[in-house]
């Protein structure tokens, strides 16, 4: 018999394009061609003084060594607390676990709860690790399609049609990465009506609020924790990546609905990375804590929404581009199916070879054009959840970048929507399949 080198299960498991694209934009910027990078998750701005200054300190008092792997006492304190009086819930520092980022609480779910056959609900478009991780652990993908023209928010009856028997766990990201929709408190109150009355106890919530600070229009955040009986359900996780603009730091929390689950999450933490650096979480305490940071942050959110509403009304005046108005992140998700369309884009998948079919969508055809021939970088619809999104026209830009590029990145894509010949002559260079 022939032993392959790789592990079969490393075929199911996906991946987040965001840190793929990264090749593309190098060979057109080697190519000589300009880029306008609208294709970054995180925020364009630097780590505060105050958040740097601790960090440094703490490198030199020789703060440099191993640490708890639940995360520094202290900080787990502080982080209690804050969850505590902002989501209304009772909390404990034996039940929060640091993390390496906001990210590594996705795979600890999954391989805490979730046995292969059980099912999960995600929503999709959404964060490309939830999709990635469910189909890792052998679990039954659910996923909730969130529709433009409810702002992709979605209704208990959507959860509600969704959950069975099988049902394990539930994800929601509000506000949401890619598309910046964001649930109301009815919304989550409805949901947990549904969750309450039709799962049992041991289904949890996974409660992805990274972007809990970055909200518009004057709305506040709201938990699903907060929801009376939601928070003994509910694994919330948040973290500075976003808030305090720190993605490179790598500081992330999980607040778990007990003890033993917390001991879980430590565990998988002593196995993988044994714990997070002490000096970024003592600075990530500071970013918790210090007086000169919530300014700043309030800065950030202007600054987002600003360019918000620039572009949203920029893409909404492209023939053949409609683009939902969102309420938190700094996304906007715009569809462009009538632009695939246009341009021949979803005729021309319709006559790939299976391989290549499987592996495009249109709006993947039209990202790399978009960044190939007029020098945008953005993400494509199925680069957040590709099962049952066919049809789906959509492209994630980041308002993360200064507004100049932003309008001079919309303009391009205004030229692109038009350009026939172009795409013509680059589907038939062959570098959509290289
Ligand atoms: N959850 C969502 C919804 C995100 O958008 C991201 C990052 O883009 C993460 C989690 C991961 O965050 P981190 O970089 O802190 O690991």
């Amino acid at each position: 018999m022939t032993r392959k080198l790789i592990a079969d299960r490393m075929a199911t498991l996906g991946t987040e394009n965001a840190f793929k694209i990264g090749m593309d934009i190098r060979r057109c910027e080697e190519a000589g061609k300009s880029v306008i990078k609208l294709n970054l998750g995180e925020p364009d701005f630097n780590s505060a003084d105050a958040i740097n200054r601790v960090a440094k300190q703490e490198i030199d008092n020789g703060n440099s060594h191993y640490c708890d792997p639940a995360g520094l006492l202290p900080f787990r304190k502080v982080i209690a607390r804050q969850l505590g009086r902002t989501r209304g819930i009772e909390t404990d520092p034996e039940r929060v676990v640091v993390t390496t980022g906001g990210k590594p609480p996705i795979s600890f779910t999954m391989m805490t709860y979730v046995n292969p056959g059980d099912e999960v609900v995600y929503p999709s478009p959404g964060y490309p690790i939830y999709e990635s991780w469910v189909t890792f652990t052998g679990a039954v993908p659910r996923p909730i399609h969130l529709k433009e023209e409810k702002g992709f928010r979605f209704t208990a009856d959507e959860i509600e049609a969704l959950v069975s028997e099988k049902t394990k766990v539930i994800i929601i990201n509000s506000p949401s990465n890619p598309t910046g929709g964001v649930l109301t408190k009815q919304d989550l109150n409805d949901i947990s009506d549904v969750i309450k009355s039709k799962c049992p106890q041991d289904v949890r919530v996974y409660s992805d609020e990274v972007y809990e600070e970055i909200l518009f229009d004057g709305s506040k955040h709201y938990s699903i924790a907060s929801v009376d009986g939601m928070a003994e359900r509910t694994i919330l996780v948040s973290g500075h990546s976003k808030t305090y603009a720190m993605t490179g730091w790598r500081l992330g929390y999980a607040l778990l609905p007990t003890l033993e689950e917390a001991e879980i999450f430590k565990h998988l933490n002593i196995n993988i990375i044994s714990c997070t650096p002490p000096f970024i979480q003592m600075a990530g305490m500071e970013a918790l804590t210090s007086p000169e940071l919530p300014p700043i942050i309030k800065n950030m959110g202007e600054a987002f929404e600003e360019r918000r509403n620039v572009v949203v009304k920029m893409l909404n005046d492209i023939d053949g581009v409609t683009c939902a108005m969102p309420r938190g992140a700094f996304y906007v998700f715009p569809n462009i199916g009538p632009v695939c369309e246009r341009l021949g884009i979803v005729d021309d998948h319709e006559k790939l070879e299976e391989k290549h079919k499987n592996e495009l969508c249109p709006s993947a055809m039209f990202q790399m054009f978009l960044l190939y021939e007029h020098g945008v970088a953005t993400m494509d619809r199925n680069s957040f959840g590709s099962i049952g999104a066919e049809g789906q026209h959509f492209l994630r830009l980041s308002t993360a970048t200064d507004m100049d590029s932003l309008k001079e990145g919309v303009r391009r894509l205004e030229a692109a929507s038009g350009d026939t010949d172009g795409w013509k002559k680059f589907f038939e260079s062959g570098i959509l399949f290289q």
